[in-house]
């Protein structure tokens, strides 16, 4: 029995588990190597339902807890990381705050179009100039009338391409720094119309787009490579009032609740990665004969994989007890960095060790190793590098010693 999780969240891992083994693990290496987004196995998540795990039914959600959500990503890493921060990123960053945030015409406008998985979404704040310190937004917008018109390039923008729905950051009093931030929804076609229209996923014609929103280059990454990753641009964006989201100045302190939430969702993901490179470990060094033994029966191996087992546990309770305290309403930004810290540099661990104890063919592409390296890297780095999820223990830290209150909100990113 395990302390965070109940039986109907046991049956989900095994369905999702099954499903990954089956249809996602032949795909990955091919999908990796050609940097492609994989549209046929989006389908079939969304047709499951997975695109919505944690999303009220009434919103076209699955209407599941956030254990559940994060038992699917951690399932989906431990085959492939790309499919993983696929779903990972269009809930927790693209869906999430505009139910959480949005009014309720905009969630109804919303919200079922992403928890169908009908089309993708994501989230805008990273700017050339705003990264770790993402308060430093140049992107501007200005009321003119009845619209608001934002100018501005976010970067890294995970589905910039692929995906139709995001929320993004602009500064509208700069006078008020990062309280002068506000949130708004815009939306744009997919790059991938022709493949999407004829798989009848990823597309959404009714959606009115916003004029002035387009994907820009396309990121040639190291890792998440069948993730897509790209600028998105805002070319004096023509936004209807009602694209506002949230509050006039509480776009930065929302966007900080959000990230705690996807750091929940980076931490299983790097606990699904340590755990797969882990098995591919297991399985090697127990074929694998050199000075007349299999490679695990020497101490110098086995401990190592004990070791590891035994950090990938306590990852893995981390990350759970963050996800608990989310599904019961109480703070969970603290646990979230903590989680998100541990697990992403656990992550980088494993996967080296991994490919080390493969030996010269764990840095071939014969093995899944060399790629899980590569995915791991850039968990110490999106939503708050390892050195941000420190500064935010760290505020936690001394507001503990302080006798102060557990806080309400987020800490900074
Ligand atoms: C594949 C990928 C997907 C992404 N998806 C999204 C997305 O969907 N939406 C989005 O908005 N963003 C996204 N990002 C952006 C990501 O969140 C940022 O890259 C990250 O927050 C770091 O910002 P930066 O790259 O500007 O690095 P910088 O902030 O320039 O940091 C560079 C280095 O300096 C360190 N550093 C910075 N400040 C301090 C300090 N005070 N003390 C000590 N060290 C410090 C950092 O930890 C880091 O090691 C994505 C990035 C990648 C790579």
């Amino acid at each position: 029995m395990e302390p965070y999780l109940g039986r109907e969240h046991l049956e989900f891992r095994e369905e999702v588990r099954a499903f990954a083994r089956e249809r996602i693990r032949p795909l990955a290496p091919a999908l990796d190597r050609r940097a492609e987004f994989p549209w046929e196995t989006v389908k079939e998540m969304a047709l499951r339902g997975w695109l919505g795990i944690p999303i009220p039914e009434e919103y076209g959600g699955m209407g599941r807890d956030h254990r559940s959500y994060i038992v699917a990503v951690e399932e989906l890493a431990r085959v492939d990381a790309s499919h993983a921060i696929t779903v990972s990123a269009h809930t927790t960053l693209g869906t999430s705050p505009i139910l959480a945030f949005g009014t309720e015409e905009q969630r109804r406008r919303w919200v079922p179009l992403l928890a169908r998985g009908r089309v993708l979404g994501g989230f805008g704040l990273t700017e050339p100039g705003a990264g770790s310190d993402a308060s430093r937004t140049r992107t501007r917008a200005v009321r003119e009338g009845d619209h608001w018109r934002i100018h501005g390039t976010k970067i890294f923008i995970t589905h910039a391409g692929v995906g139709e729905i995001f929320t993004v950051t602009a500064m509208t009093d700069p006078s008020r720094e990062a309280r002068g931030i506000t949130s708004f929804v815009v939306c744009k076609p997919t790059v991938d119309l022709d493949r999407t229209q004829a798989l009848g996923v990823g597309h959404a014609p009714e959606l009115a787009f916003t004029p002035g929103v387009r994907a820009g280059k396309k990121e040639d990454k190291l890792g998440w490579r069948a993730s897509d990753t790209r600028e998105l641009l805002l070319e004096d964006a023509r936004v209807p009032l009602d694209h506002q989201l949230g509050a006039e100045g509480e776009g930065f302190v929302n966007f900080m609740k959000t990230l705690d939430a996807g750091r929940v969702g980076v931490a299983a993901l790097s606990v699904g990665l340590a755990q797969g490179a882990l098995e591919e470990a297991l399985r090697y060094t127990q074929e694998r004969e050199q000075f007349g033994k299999k490679l695990w029966e020497f101490q110098a191996v086995h401990f190592r994989l004990a070791d590891l087992a035994t950090e990938i546990e306590a990852g893995r309770l981390l990350t759970y007890r963050a996800a608990w305290l989310q599904d019961h309403g109480q703070p969970f930004g603290r646990e979230a960095a903590m989680a998100k810290l541990f697990c992403s540099e656990l992550a980088m661990r494993a996967t080296t060790l991994a490919v080390q104890l493969l030996g010269g063919v764990g840095y071939t592409d014969d093995y899944p190793v060399e790629r899980m390296m590569r995915d791991a890297k850039v968990c110490e780095i999106g939503e708050g590098t390892s050195e941000v999820q420190r500064m935010v223990i760290a505020r936690h830290l001394a507001r503990g010693f302080a006798g102060e209150d557990e806080p309400s909100r987020s800490e900074g990113s």
